[in-house]
């Protein structure tokens, strides 16, 4: 069959249901049963195993079988992106689940010591929850967070998981059953009924976990009332979704995948803005036929593929890696959108780079492709005051400083007005960093 000829996208489905891909997928407990692991020493598969009791672990057979190369275990980028590390944990906490685990401790009492563990790295980055949820006649509108003026954010609650997990995700507490914090929308009217009486709001974003692992007649009660003439002021609607890596059958050959892109045909009909928002955080996720034939599938829909994606330490921290990701992208047709820095949670000790060699990486990378590729802005941190991006160190007035600015403020007129703090070397966060000149604190802290 040639995919490329297919006729515009609604197109039925001609995959034979025997030969659709089933998705298999392998956690903590299942991953015993994980063949390509038995070619892994036994320490290593220990460690996977220690870890994954306290941080989610979670992984599919495409993932497995297409995008990690084993012969490069454990250093494989796509290994490290998707299995735990020993040193993902401090190595007292490490200790005391391996002490636990080999003395066949109780299941509650692994879980108890698994939780304080996970209490102490940050389940909740920036506060978040409190901070952005809004209101309509006092009431909060939860599974919505509204931040920046222009765009909701909507968390479905069916699409509060992953096809895999990435090991650096920020959202991993609500993976590991931390209920009381899951934020989450189910009945679709809380998000319409919000932006009808928000006028400036232009951009709905969906995200999660990631909105595609909800089938398309869920997505669709969520999708269809925004399409409503009274909600006209939206212009366009976002998936942020890592599907595209993850499982990109999502957009080929599931049962429901040419619904899926009906759906968005028919947003764009009705004149939406539809963007895709990829994370892709390694060019080898874009080499599979598989994710080929899901690039193609979703540009016939008409719908425009924005890519994003942290910086990670032991996954895509050089320039090469991302210059080559973002060329790839332009080469496929999608639009490179940002680089974020990695949050300060879960694992981030492992994960974390300095901001200066965050910086030093994107600049190396941004210099040596063509203008279309530098879309890419970065790197950026998603911050409580808000999108902060490093324009790198400076010398001013004998000085050493870090130039910085605001790419998107809950403050809209902080954005793009250049603040200064001082040279540190060593800083991942915003929070690490002191203002230059000697001055107390930033402008926006005051
Ligand atoms: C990143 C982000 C957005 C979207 O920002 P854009 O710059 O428009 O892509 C919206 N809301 C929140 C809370 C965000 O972190
Ligand atoms: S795709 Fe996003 S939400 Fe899902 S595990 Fe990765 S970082 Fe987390």
């Amino acid at each position: 069959m040639n995919r490329t000829a297919r006729p515009h996208t609604g197109a039925p489905n001609d995959t034979p249901a025997d030969a659709r891909r089933r998705m298999t997928t392998y956690n903590g407990t299942r991953l015993a049963t994980l063949p390509a692991l038995g070619r892994l020493p036994a320490a290593l598969r220990r460690d996977i195993h220690v870890v994954s009791h306290v941080l989610p672990f979670r992984v599919n057979d495409y993932v497995v079988d297409e995008l990690i190369d084993w012969d490069r275990v454990p250093d494989d980028p796509i290994f490290r992106l998707t299995f735990p590390h020993r040193d993902m944990l401090r190595p007292e906490d490490f200790d005391a689940i391996a002490s636990l685990l080999d003395a066949g401790a109780d299941p509650r009492v692994v879980r108890d010591a698994a939780d304080a563990i996970r209490w102490r790295l940050e389940p909740h980055p920036g506060a978040q929850l409190e901070q952005n949820v809004p209101h309509v006649d006092g009431e909060p509108c939860h599974g919505l967070q509204h931040k920046y003026a222009e765009t909701v954010l909507v968390f479905p609650a069916k699409g509060q998981t992953c096809h895999t997990y990435c090991a650096y995700c920020f959202r991993w507490a609500q993976f590991v059953g931390m209920k009381e914090l899951r934020q989450q929308a189910s009945d679709p009217s809380v998000l319409t009924d919000y932006v009808a009486r928000h006028g400036e709001v232009t951009d709905v974003l969906f995200t999660g976990g990631d909105p595609m692992v909800m089938s398309t007649e869920q997505l669709e009660r969520h999708v269809s009332p925004l399409l409503d003439p009274s909600l006209d002021h939206v212009r366009t609607i976002r998936f942020g979704t890592k599907a595209l890596a993850y499982w990109p059958f999502r957009f080929t050959t599931d049962p429901d995948a040419d619904a899926l892109c009906a759906l968005l045909e028919r947003c764009v009909d009705h004149g939406k803005h539809v963007a895709i928002m990829v994370h892709c955080t390694h060019p080898r996720e874009l080499e599979t036929p598989a994710a080929l034939a899901a690039i193609r599938r979703l540009r016939a829909t008409g719908a425009v593929l924005r890519t994003q994606s942290p910086i990670i330490r032991h996954v895509n921290d050089d320039a090469v890696t991302w210059a080559t990701m973002w060329n790839r992208q332009v080469g496929l047709g999608m639009v490179p959108y940002y680089m974020f820095v990695e949050r300060d949670t879960g694992a981030h000790r492992y994960f974390a780079l300095p901001l200066v060699e965050a910086h030093r990486v994107y600049r190396d990378a941004i210099s040596s492709v063509s203008g279309l590729a530098r879309t890419a802005r970065g790197p950026s941190m998603s911050a409580t005051p808000g999108k902060v991006v490093v324009d790198g160190p400076a010398v001013i007035q004998g000085e050493r400083v870090l130039a910085l600015r605001f790419l998107q403020a809950r403050e809209p007129a902080w954005c793009n007005r250049p603040f200064f703090a001082r040279f540190d070397p060593t800083a991942t966060w915003l929070d690490q960093l002191r203002p230059a000149f000697g001055e107390e604190r930033f402008f926006f802290e005051e």
